[in-house]
């Protein structure tokens, strides 16, 4: 449903789409898309709520407010938790412990940080000797688009919902046509905290020619944040373009790991195994190219191999499961593709590259965790993100040579580097070309710190202050004394 001015309504578009199990092919609700009115419904919405209640707020009530929206996410927790698992069909050992929690907290945190928030404060001397004194005012930009992708639903969109409300904007979210429940069932707790009407918006639908597009073309909305395909970002961002609004992009990736010899490799193989095949692959971070330093190659695949064939696919609900489906079967099909071109291009299969056999789930978009190694850097296999469970894995003579295999790329999101040696960390890590290095770690994120993608991987940084900056418009006030 689409949450609009604090009501659910249904969309008045005459398209709908069906949001289909990923575990079984089953229908789960049909979906009608917001019309090009609705989504007009929405922005007038939100800007009323920025001149009205919401607009003239105290900072501390209305930090409080986005706090609440912390428990009242905990005490739906199991049904944020039942939507989530069955719109993207993973874990439930997984949702439980990442995206539910994680998607709360990223109001509490961005609250906290706000109130500890201070402006700046400049004197100047002046040729009169009186002086000057600038100080900034932080206000909100405005009414915020927010275009979320399907693999972590709840958590990438309050990621930016959370800090555009601390910082007191208010939003119109479109959640990925394949993952519509969690943001809408935010409406409900939104009503129940008492956040005014208008604050929190949610229209459904997809991309081009519809929502999304509708969304971020509307000439009142002053920002948009955008998580997903780097291709979909160049689209909006020249829709951005009209009107000048700014834009905040966490794109996509070709994520590489780099394994020297000297690292821990009970260590390195444990994060390996998390950074490609977690959530299915269907991580920005995930890694999708590893490239193993010579002497410990063979071992390596090896280990990569038993702990790759020791993942359990299955149903989100089982406590064995540690795999859950692809997103859809469109998506089955893409990654399908590349393992077959891998196969094509002469690809040693380690282990995977097809579609595993589940009892009465085989409607589902369920993959095989594949490794491949002795592909040329230069396949598409190597250089395309899959985001699938897949990865291929390279060996490496120097580390020089690997400093620029792994920058190879027009992607710079992140990488991890193994190795026990802190100097050589230390050497390379400002080296790669990426918005996140991980040293001996994966995924280990400390939400105060700056979060993006460097080349095509994104624009700017979101988190801890930096969420501040782009969620805030700031102003200099200069007096002469
Ligand atoms: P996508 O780009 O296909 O879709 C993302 C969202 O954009 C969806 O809501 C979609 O409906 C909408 N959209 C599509 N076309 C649009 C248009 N023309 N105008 C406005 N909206 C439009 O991405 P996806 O398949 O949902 O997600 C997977 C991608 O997201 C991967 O590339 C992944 O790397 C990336 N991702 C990046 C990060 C990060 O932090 N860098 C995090 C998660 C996912």
């Amino acid at each position: 449903m689409n949450f609009i001015n604090g009501e659910y309504r249904i969309g008045r578009s005459q398209n709908s789409f069906q949001n289909i199990s990923p575990v079984n092919g089953a229908v789960i609700s049909v979906v009608n898309e917001a019309s090009e009115s609705d989504v007009d419904d929405a922005v007038k919405a939100a800007k009323a709520a920025l001149n009205g209640s919401w607009g003239t707020m105290p900072l501390t009530e209305r930090l409080d407010l986005v706090t609440a929206i912390v428990g009242g996410i905990q005490e739906r927790f199991n049904d944020f938790l039942e939507a989530e698992v069955a719109d993207t069909g993973k874990p439930v050992s997984l949702a439980s412990h990442l995206d539910i929690p994680r998607g709360a907290a990223n109001f509490e945190i961005f609250a906290d940080i706000m109130r500890n928030h201070h402006d700046e404060c400049f004197r100047m001397p002046t040729p009169d000797g009186t002086g000057a004194l600038n100080y900034t005012i932080s206000k909100p930009k405005g009414v915020i688009g927010i275009i979320c992708p399907w693999n972590l639903p709840l958590l990438l969109m309050t990621w930016k919902a959370g800090p555009a409300l601390a910082c007191g904007n208010t939003v119109v979210v479109k959640p990925s046509e394949e993952t519509p429940s969690t943001a809408a069932l935010l409406g409900e707790v939104m009503n129940n905290v008492g956040v005014p009407n208008g604050v929190y918006n949610v229209v459904q639908g997809a991309g081009p020619g519809s929502t999304g597009e509708f969304l971020t073309k509307h000439p009142d909305v002053d920002a948009i944040t955008f998580t997903g395909e780097t291709r979909t970002g160049e689209t909006i961002l020249q829709n951005a373009a009209v009107g000048v609004r700014d834009v905040s992009f966490e794109l996509g990736g070709k994520n590489p790991a780099i394994v020297f010899a000297d690292c821990n490799i009970d260590k390195a193989i444990e994060g390996t195994i998390r950074s490609a095949f977690a959530n299915c692959g269907q991580v920005c971070l995930g890694t999708e190219r590893v490239y193993v330093e010579r002497p410990i190659f063979d071992k390596f695949v090896n280990l990569l191999k038993e702990g790759a064939e020791s993942l359990v696919c299955g149903p989100p609900q089982d406590e064995d499961t540690s795999l859950g489906p692809l997103i859809s079967k469109e998506h089955q099909e893409k990654v399908l593709t590349y393992y077959k071109m891998a196969a094509k291009e002469g690809a040693k299969i380690i282990t995977g590259g097809g579609v595993p056999e589940i009892d009465g789930l085989s409607d589902g978009a369920w993959i095989e965790p594949t490794i491949w190694t002795g592909l040329p850097e230069k396949s598409a296999v190597v250089r395309e993100e899959i985001f699938g469970p897949c990865c291929h894995i390279a060996p490496f003579e120097h580390e020089d040579e690997v400093i620029v295999m792994a920058n190879d790329t027009p992607y710079g999101l992140a990488c991890s580097i193994w190795t026990e040696d802190l100097t050589r960390a230390h050497r390379v890590a400002p080296q790669m070309e990426v918005g996140i290095c991980w040293i001996n770690s994966w995924f280990l994120r400390d939400l105060r710190t700056p979060f993006g993608g460097s080349k095509q991987s994104g624009i700017g940084r979101e988190g801890g202050n930096y969420s501040l900056e782009f969620y805030t418009e700031i102003s200099n006030v200069c007096i002469k004394l």
